[in-house]
């Protein structure tokens, strides 16, 4: 598994892929040119894995003043929509992924594929199988056996272009018949044993409406577009490499421009699943909110929580490419968030869980103003002020009235630094019926403004508060991986991965109080709350409910373990 540890004592390093590239230039392979595409299926939402792979895709063409398309793979009509198009093209520009003019469809290639196609049958490439889709998977063989024969390979060229016209013009029902490639049953190789280049689908396309009704697989349409739109350098995921001399059979057979693919490992996370199919089947069940959910590893989803594109590509720059699949923790992804939102983020106080605190010594009606830092990490950030009055509001978990021995916070009889404002002391503790601390009260020492004692006298722990008169109201959701498990596949026998999901992976607190300077703050704009975690206003909040999600808890367990590791 690759740590922090290891990245930061490496340099942004090359790649296997880069050196190619650069190889290609050298020999003037493609005329100078670097072109690239990011191909999604439009069947669901951007993943963070789908991040590695347009950061890799543009990155390239951008190092190489080249061009990277976007491209959408949509020969499936039956699992692609619209939403999922424009959820992509959100998403991909989100992550700085610049196409220009170059957005494309593998649906707008329908007519020339389709043309491809007669010309295989006509050379004798191809023919017209009647055997159903599921009697081409049987006869197909397995890994240790060789395929069969379909008894339609024979077919004369002209039998073939008649039924293939007659299948596109919708004489035959879903499935009754197939268009193959005649390449060879026996090979090892289980992609080459005749593949399927185009079904039987009665199913309208969310681009071509209902002008199709016989649509191209997706191994007879990738490699095509790639040549179509002249990819020099055709980059995919490694489950793909088998797929390879199949796409190299159909472009040599075919006389057309012939791009170079190249393989590199999925990204994978720890107690996170990649794949849209479950991520859909989440969605689906009601398991999560949306595609959106500000659990889900998608690109919308880490946008809702409070990623910056800037995190994930500086996380997708130091995981890199390789040639084998591994799987890479997830505290790595938090890692490079903290590390940006730290640089970027204004500091606030909140208090998400609050103790009503009377200071008994402080005038009622009286407000002082106290100076607090925008931003530690960026002088420019400059300093706000912040109302404190006779009543305010601190976490419960900075209160105890009998402390134990290594709790420094506040407890009766105990002086403790109120940040950016006083020094106060608990007097005294008000409980309900139920013994339940429901107000303490406390004394300041005035002399102490600003967070420190004159005389010089100490104290061991500082808190957060907010004034009560002032605090505005919100809604803050806390969240945990969504997942139990590392590897969230990973389920006792005859469950699925639903098994793992984590009961706590989401708690709404409502009542929280935030410092005044939060009123005017718009969906996505970002904060530290001090001591608590970076925190992100939801697309939902409104003046009158503001809602906050925590993006990422302050502890860096990867930092600890560094300094201890030194
Ligand atoms: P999923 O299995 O989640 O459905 P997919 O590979 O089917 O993903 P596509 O829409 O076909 O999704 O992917 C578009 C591009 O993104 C492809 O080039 C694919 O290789 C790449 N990609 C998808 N998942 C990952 C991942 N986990 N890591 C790196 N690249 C990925
Ligand atoms: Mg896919």
């Amino acid at each position: 598994m690759t740590t922090p540890t290891e990245l930061e004592a490496a340099p942004v390093q090359s790649n296997f892929i880069r050196e190619i590239i650069l190889e290609d230039l050298k020999t003037n392979k493609y005329g100078g040119r670097v072109h690239t595409r990011f191909p999604p299926e439009p069947n669901g939402y951007l993943h963070i894995g789908h991040a590695k792979s347009i950061n890799l895709n543009f990155g390239l063409a951008e190092e190489f003043g080249g061009k990277c398309n976007l491209r959408f793979d949509d020969t499936n009509p039956s699992k692609e929509e619209t939403e999922y198009v424009d959820s992509i093209i959100e998403d991909v520009r989100w992550l700085g992924g610049d196409w220009e003019d170059r957005l494309f469809y593998a649906s707008d290639y329908f007519d020339q594929l389709y043309a491809w196609a007669v010309q295989l049958i006509k050379s004798g490439k191809a023919f017209v199988c009647d055997l159903s889709p599921e009697e081409v998977r049987k006869q197909r063989g397995t890994l240790t056996e060789p395929g069969q024969e379909s008894p339609y390979r024979n077919r004369s060229v002209d039998e073939n272009c008649d039924l293939f016209q007659r299948m596109k013009a919708g004489e035959f029902p879903d499935g009754a018949r197939t268009v193959r490639a005649k390449i060879d049953v026996t090979s090892p190789n289980l992609n080459m044993r005749d593949p399927i280049l185009y079904r039987i689908l009665h199913a309208g396309h969310h681009r071509t409406g209902n002008k199709w009704c016989i649509y191209p697989m997706y191994d007879f349409a990738h490699g095509q577009s790639d040549s179509i739109e002249r990819i020099t350098h055709s980059i995919c995921t490694l489950e793909f490499e088998d797929h390879r001399p199949l796409y190299d059979w159909y472009i040599e057979q075919l006389g057309i421009y012939h791009p170079q693919q190249i393989e590199f490992d999925r990204l994978n996370l720890t107690y996170t699943l990649l794949s849209k199919r479950k991520l859909l089947s989440l969605v689906q069940k009601g398991l999560v909110s949306g595609w959106d959910d500000p659990r889900m590893p998608t690109i919308s989803g880490l946008r809702r929580r409070g990623y910056t594109p800037e995190a994930i590509r500086n996380f997708c720059r130091r995981v890199g490419v390789s040639k084998t699949n591994g799987t890479t923790e997830l505290g790595l992804l938090e890692y490079f968030l903290r590390e940006d939102l730290n640089k970027r983020s204004h500091r606030v106080m909140a208090v998400l869980k609050p103790l009503r605190v009377v200071i008994d010594n402080y005038t009622e009606g009286h407000v002082d103003q106290m100076e607090a830092v925008n931003n530690p990490e960026d002088a420019s950030a400059g300093t706000r002020s912040i109302p404190f009055s006779k009543v305010i509001y601190i976490e419960q978990d900075d209160f105890r009235e009998d402390p134990p021995k290594q709790y420094f916070r506040l407890s009766p009889g105990r002086e403790v630094r109120l940040r950016y404002a006083f020094f106060i002391t608990c007097t005294s503790v008000i409980k309900n019926e139920k013994g339940e601390v429901e107000e303490i009260h406390c004394t300041y020492d005035p002399a102490t403004r600003g967070g420190n004692a004159p005389d010089g006298r100490k104290v061991k722990s500082t808190i957060h508060w907010v004034s009560a008169a002032h605090a505005l109201d919100a809604e803050v959701r806390l969240y945990e991986n969504l997942f139990t498990r590392e590897n969230p596949d990973e389920v006792p026998e005859g469950q699925d991965f639903t098994a793992n999901l984590n009961p706590n992976s989401l708690e709404v607190l409502n009542g929280c109080k935030l410092e005044p300077s939060l009123g005017g703050a718009s969906p996505a704009s970002r904060y530290q709350f001090e001591r608590l975690g970076y925190f992100c206003v939801d697309r939902d909040s409104t003046p009158g409910h503001p809602m906050f999600n925590r993006t990422v808890a302050l502890r860096d367990t990867w930092a600890k373990i560094e300094k201890k590791s030194k």
